[in-house]
């Protein structure tokens, strides 16, 4: 017999077991019932302030180490499988539980804050954030990457200044794939499907107990999507789901899979995603001040509220319906690459809709297909999602400065009256959430040297910078040199499971524990395995790599993981070709590639690398976030002068590779050819000496003042809490 722990889960049983049976499979239950004194395991598990709060994943990885690796960092799932003895071996451990009860009152303290308001966005009237994959946390895999890191990042920021921001986006049953390398090199995919009680997700209900459900016209039928819950500290964030038992089989799978499926099914999951999450934001009675369009996936809501407009107001045109639209509507772009902007075939967008939809915002199909188009009237233009939103929007911008100069040239055509710095798109420079990506050593040391309000001082940058000075060269040498060892550890046990399919510690004997030394310069480099990105410009002169890595002194290591997109074979060569350089027994020990990368991988990364690389073809980051987690660690940027880094390095806080631009009309093949060079050169001139160069007191102490300005420049100025006050004051208000 199955017992449940709570209310919550009764009611989800009584209310759509049939459902849930059908949506999930039926094995949807605690094994055993928690200790009564440590029920409140449960209301922690189901908010993802956990994650980030000092003292919560410690509570879950304390409760069975062993099993919280197993489960992949998720505690529903955990709570689920932990063994009953384990439960009552933790309930009779006083000081467990007190540990676990400060942390509840800590999160009900938390919880229980009033939200504030900024100017027009108020509790009453909130900002909409609208985004195609959100990236909380591993256990909640419907993200991909960057965009959906960065939208986790946003939404914890919100929740902790107070900002009254609710959340819409898409519940992806089979997330985004896993990443298996097979012996040959090559990479494979697989899909897990997710069971709902293991996710920190509920139903929402309405007042009269059903579930709050939308419908959306979809291949001539009205389609259903049902609404979930996960809570982001303060934060809801809404997720609608088409895998639903009245729905057809196909329809169920519109949410299926996170950027999966063909352009068809991209359009209708927008079309779920956007004017589905305007529906349900009317079910649940939120009137919000602002729209987010947090990139162009979600766009179709315009067209949403612009009939929406046009029902109640009965002698209007589209046209007079687009400004009331605009002024409630902002953008967000965040790719120059394009594809990364979707386009699709007007058949195909047509036959997405209801014939009468066009005639629904009193247009002519041709008038309708314009507003995706650049020049409006090319009939030989496919309909784009971004030019839809800059229509469409009072606000655009790009992610970094540099982003907003080349988005401005990217669209100016929509703007053939204007010159291209005269055209509307700004910027608001991404940055990441200190307290999810600060590992806990640094966070334990800014407690005790700082503050417990560190984040606080965080918000000024020279009282921030006074505060690290607080730390001596030790403090920071050594929270380092624990995170390194970390990694290392991690990376190995990854290395043998990976090779061995055996998840035990690794024997001591292995050849895995030889893996990497900590005392060696290490450099770590992740990230989608996409053109731009350029994964093979440090393999270019295989010789000169070999030559640094396995130096008899000063030698470098190593650490890759990355995925392709399913499609992309080229990029899946590249995978290959690096991944199978281990047959070479240097390359095997001091170079390695760790598969399926996400968010806990990640995390290990930029928390104990030395350096982080990035070499990005100029000028197509448009941002990039993961060397702004690695600076809050004190590690130390070796990137291409473009993104964020442009605004970030200051000659001290970490290396540049290459000029500032290119020439004009320079051969992109000269262009790697150059940009390797100075790879190669800055890494064997300046890099490898500074880091190995030692102190009179034993430390590298010129390469500690780099990471103690790294965190002192850095750690402020690309804090997701100053892009959000950046959103509020710039763009929001
Ligand atoms: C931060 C992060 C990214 C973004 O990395 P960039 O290439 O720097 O934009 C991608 N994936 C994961 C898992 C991340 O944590």
């Amino acid at each position: 017999m199955k017992e449940y722990i709570n209310n919550t889960l009764l009611t989800m049983q009584t209310a759509t077991s049939q459902q849930l049976e059908q949506n999930f499979g039926s094995n949807f239950s605690y094994k055993y019932n928690l200790p009564e004194n440590l029920k409140i395991l449960d209301t922690i598990s189901q908010n993802f302030y956990w994650f980030w709060t000092t003292g919560g994943m410690s509570i879950f990885r304390d409760l069975d180490y062993r099993l919280w690796e197993k489960c992949e960092q998720n505690p529903r799932k955990m709570l689920c499988e932990v063994s009953e003895l384990r439960l009552w071996q933790k309930a009779n451990e006083p000081a467990f539980v007190a540990r676990v009860n400060r942390f509840a009152e800590k999160m009900e303290k938390y919880l229980a804050e009033p939200t504030k308001s900024f100017g027009k966005i108020t509790p009453e009237n909130p900002v909409a954030y609208f985004c195609a994959e959100y990236g909380v946390h591993n256990s909640l895999p419907i993200y991909s990457g960057g965009l959906g890191i960065l939208a986790g990042d946003h939404l914890k920021s919100a929740s902790d200044m107070n900002v009254p921001l609710v959340a819409i986006g898409l519940f992806y049953r089979f997330g985004y794939f896993r990443q298996k390398i097979a012996h040959d090199g090559w990479q494979e995919e697989r899909y897990i499907d997710s069971f709902q009680n293991e996710l920190a997700i509920n139903p929402v209900f309405d007042a009269n107990g059903n579930r709050v459900e939308i419908t959306v016209h979809i291949r001539g039928r009205e389609v259903t999507a049902q609404a979930w819950l996960a809570k982001i500290g303060r934060i809801s964030l809404y997720l609608l789901d088409t895998n639903v038992p009245q729905n057809q089989e196909v329809d169920r799978l519109i949410t299926g899979h996170l950027y999966g499926g063909d352009t068809e099914t991209r359009i209708v999951q927008e079309k779920v995603l956007g004017m589905g999450g305007v529906r349900l934001l009317r079910k649940l009675g939120i009137e919000p001040s602002v729209y987010h369009l947090n990139e162009g996936h979600s766009a179709f809501l315009t067209l949403e509220l612009a009939k929406e407009y046009l029902e109640t107001h009965e002698n209007a045109t589209f046209a007079d319906a687009v400004p009331i639209v605009r002024e409630k509507c902002v953008f967000t772009t965040h790719t120059p690459v394009a594809a990364g902007n979707d386009v699709f075939h007007p058949e195909t967008l047509l036959s997405c809709f209801k014939d009468s939809f066009p005639a629904s915002l009193r247009l002519s199909k041709e008038e309708f297909l314009g507003l995706g188009r650049v020049d409006e009237n090319d009939h030989a233009e496919f309909f784009g999602m971004t030019p839809l939103a800059i229509r469409m929007c009072r606000s655009a911008n790009g992610v970094s400065e540099k982003h907003g100069e080349v988005s401005r040239d990217l669209w100016k055509e929509m703007f053939p009256e204007k010159s291209a710095d005269e055209v509307p798109i700004t910027y608001v420079t991404n940055g990441v959430h200190a307290l999810t990506w600060v590992a806990s050593d640094f966070n334990h040391l800014y407690e005790k040297k700082i503050g417990e309000n560190w984040t606080d001082i965080l918000k000024d940058e020279k009282a921030w910078a006074k505060a690290v000075n607080y730390l001596s060269d030790e403090d920071i040498w050594n929270a380092h040199t624990l995170l390194k060892n970390r990694l290392i550890a991690f990376m190995r046990q990854r290395a043998y499971t990976s090779a061995t399919g055996d998840s035990d510690p690794v024997p001591e004997h292995s050849a895995f524990k030889n893996l990497f030394n900590p005392n060696i310069l290490t450099i770590g480099f992740a990230r989608r395995v996409a053109g731009y990105k350029r994964w093979n410009l440090l393999m270019r002169d295989g010789e000169r790599l070999l030559k640094l890595i396995d130096h008899i002194e000063r030698p470098v290591q190593f650490i890759f993981a990355g995925k392709a997109h399913p499609q992309d074979r080229n990029a899946k060569a590249i995978l290959q070709n690096l991944v199978n350089l281990k047959g070479n027994s240097t390359w095997f020990q001091r170079a390695i590639f760790i598969e399926d990368y996400d968010q806990e991988i990640a995390r290990y990364m930029v928390q104990g690398v030395d350096v982080w690389m990035n070499v990005p073809r100029r000028p197509l980051e448009a941002s990039g976030t993961s060397g702004q987690k690695a600076a809050m660690n004190g590690g130390l940027n070796f990137s291409i002068l473009d993104g964020w880094w442009i605004e970030g390095y200051d000659e001290v806080n970490g290396f540049a590779i290459g000029p500032l631009r290119d020439e004009e009309g320079m051969d992109d093949a000269i262009i790697d050819a150059m940009d390797a060079e100075s790879l190669y050169s800055v890494l064997e001139n300046e890099i490898v000496p500074a880091y190995y160069e030692k102190g009179e007191n034993g430390l590298p102490t010129k390469w500690i003042a780099r990471m103690r300005r790294a965190l002192q420049t850095l750690t402020p100025q690309f804090s997701s809490d100053r892009m959000l006050k950046d959103y509020i004051e710039k763009i929001y208000c």
